[in-house]
């Protein structure tokens, strides 16, 4: 039943040559690839309906979430997922031509070893390494799922009646980017669970694993979240020379970037982990062109990592946030002013500033107000242009974000400065199996893999609740839909629109998580690589392990 060292050898080799690029249609290329390795095996010659192309709707990449599953019998389901996309291959410089392939790649980085870290010497010169883009993140896993699946197939036509429970796997596009593909894949799960009334016990993630010593690996029970609100600040513009009768818009962002900019405050902590503080991805204002004028806004995202923390709690620290750095600026120009008035022998008196921080729910509310007749129609069309300049690559989502905001404001007749808080996607929820309702099972599931992992290898693998690395496994569970429909709704413009989450499928199909993957290093850089130990003999056991574990009694 545990796939041979040479079989997975050769799926991971074929999934590498696919140089599925994220967002591009070359993920096109891994999606075949995987369709044609189910395609030929007899057990889904003899269930075609057992696997298949979920296209993702409106894809500018024409990209698809691919699919498989075993059925043995029960009711009990498994779902393992990974992704097929893989980042960029700027950095091999001179070796992008060999990014794809392996073993030509290692032989031709002995070239170039020595500019390596110690640690990737190291790792270069024993020869257990796999190098090669996604072989690490994540074909790697995707491999020995594809493998098991195929060996699962093999027993159900030997013996129907042997195999317990169900095993589906999905294979994602789009997870370096905005996670399309796994959203689609909550589609299919949905829809399966229906079709053959599954109960679905599990989803295992297989990204790769960081050790922080050679000989112990890890498990994650969760998955951290990611969320990025943005604010835009609006202030009154003035020339330079007068600047008493204007509000710079840098004064109060910068009193809110160094209110936020990793502060822990905001960041979440369970148990003895916690999630690294937020940190500021964007920062701008608009002047196209030099002049001596303020400028009227300035825009930034910010991104905060959450453990527990949901969307709500975020926006509204951060709200307070602003409304703290609003008031403290107000009263910072209040005394320069009277300084000012000091120095000029005048009499001072107060400048007419006030703090306005509101949600963008609430500037939409505003700009229905001040224009009934025409806002909702003109807002409708702006939402459309957008969407198409960033279907067709003219615009980011950050720039069209920060343009409907400014749109907004051309029906707003209160032009006072003021903050306006909002959410950008994307939106990864935070999960993590120990914060929710668990059955037994799962509950004695790492005790479980353990003791098997140290029976069996003589290995250490210790139980980490969160998987920090920002992983589909985000959307494997959820409870709380409709509120955080709620809260999207009203704070994200393009929510449901440019960017759709199925909360309600994810609730629907929602169950307890687990990453296990191999051990690999360098996600992303020239030296990703994975542990060959750990792709050939050990993951295939432990995977297959949790499995068994999960759909036998
Ligand atoms: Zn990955």
């Amino acid at each position: 039943m545990i796939p041979k060292a040479e079989d997975i050898k050769k799926i991971l080799y074929g999934y590498i040559a696919c140089d599925s690029i994220s967002s591009t249609e070359k993920e096109q290329k891994a999606e075949n690839y995987f369709l044609d390795f189910f395609k030929d095996q007899p057990y889904f010659k003899a269930h075609p309906d057992h696997f298949g192309a979920e296209p993702i709707h409106d894809d500018p990449c024409g990209r698809s979430t691919v699919w498989a599953m075993v059925k043995g019998t029960g009711k009990d389901a498994v779902v393992c997922i990974h992704h097929h996309d893989v980042v960029t291959v700027e950095d091999f410089k001179s070796l992008k031509d060999l990014a794809f392939s392996p073993d030509e790649l290692e032989e031709a980085l002995a070239e170039i070893s020595d500019s390596f870290s110690d640690e990737a010497r190291e790792d270069y010169e024993s020869g257990g390494w796999i190098f090669g883009r996604g072989g690490c993140d994540m074909k790697g896993g995707g491999s020995i799922q594809m493998a098991l699946l195929s060996e699962y197939g093999r027993q159900i036509m030997e013996d129907p009646a042997s195999f317990k429970g169900h095993v589906i796997i999905l294979s994602v596009p789009d997870e370096e980017n905005l996670s399309a593909g796994m959203l689609t894949g909550i589609k299919v799960l949905k829809r399966l669970k229906e079709k053959y009334d599954l109960n679905y016990r599990l989803m295992i993630n297989s990204e790769p694993h960081q050790r922080k010593e050679k000989n112990t690996g890890i498990f994650s029970f969760g998955s951290i979240g990611k969320i990025m609100p943005y604010v835009y600040v609006r202030g009154c513009l003035a020339h330079a020379g007068k600047v008493f009768e204007g509000l710079n818009p840098a004064h109060v962002m910068a009193g809110i970037v160094r209110k936020t900019e990793v502060n822990m405050d905001f960041s979440d902590i369970i148990g003895n982990e916690a999630a690294p503080p937020p940190t500021w991805l964007y920062l701008r204002e608009n002047k196209e062109n030099y002049d001596v004028s303020m400028p009227l806004t300035i825009n930034g995202c910010l991104s905060v990592l959450t453990l527990n923390s949901q969307p709500r709690d975020v926006l509204y620290k951060l709200k307070d946030v602003c409304i703290e750095a609003f008031d403290e600026v107000i009263e910072d120009m209040n005394r320069q002013y009277a300084r000012f008035m000091e120095a000029t022998h005048r009499e001072p008196h107060k400048l007419p500033w006030k703090t306005h921080v509101v949600l963008f729910g609430d500037l939409i509310k505003e700009a229905r107000r001040d224009y009934p007749d025409t806002f909702d129609q003109a807002y409708k069309e702006e939402l459309i242009r957008l969407k198409a300049s960033i279907r067709a690559g003219e615009e980011s989502t950050i720039m069209a974000n920060f343009k409907l905001v400014d749109f907004v404001y051309d029906y707003i007749n209160d032009l006072s400065p003021r903050v306006v808080v909002g959410l950008m996607p994307p939106y990864y929820p935070n999960v993590y199996n120990g914060l929710n309702e668990q059955e037994e099972k799962v509950q004695g599931l790492y005790e479980y893999l353990r003791d098997f992992t140290e029976e069996t290898f003589g290995q250490t693998y210790v139980s980490e609740a969160y998987y920090t690395g920002i992983s589909d496994l985000s959307y494997s569970y959820m409870k709380n839909a409709d509120q955080v429909e709620a809260i999207l709704d009203h704070s994200m413009a393009f929510f449901g629109d440019i960017y759709h989450i199925p909360l309600k499928d994810i609730e629907a199909v929602s169950m307890p998580c687990v990453n296990v993957g191999p051990w690999g290093k360098d996600f992303h850089k020239l030296t990703e690589r994975v542990y060959k130990e750990d792709m050939y003999e050990r993951t295939p056991v432990i995977l297959n392990e949790t499995i068994r574990y999960m759909l036998n009694d």
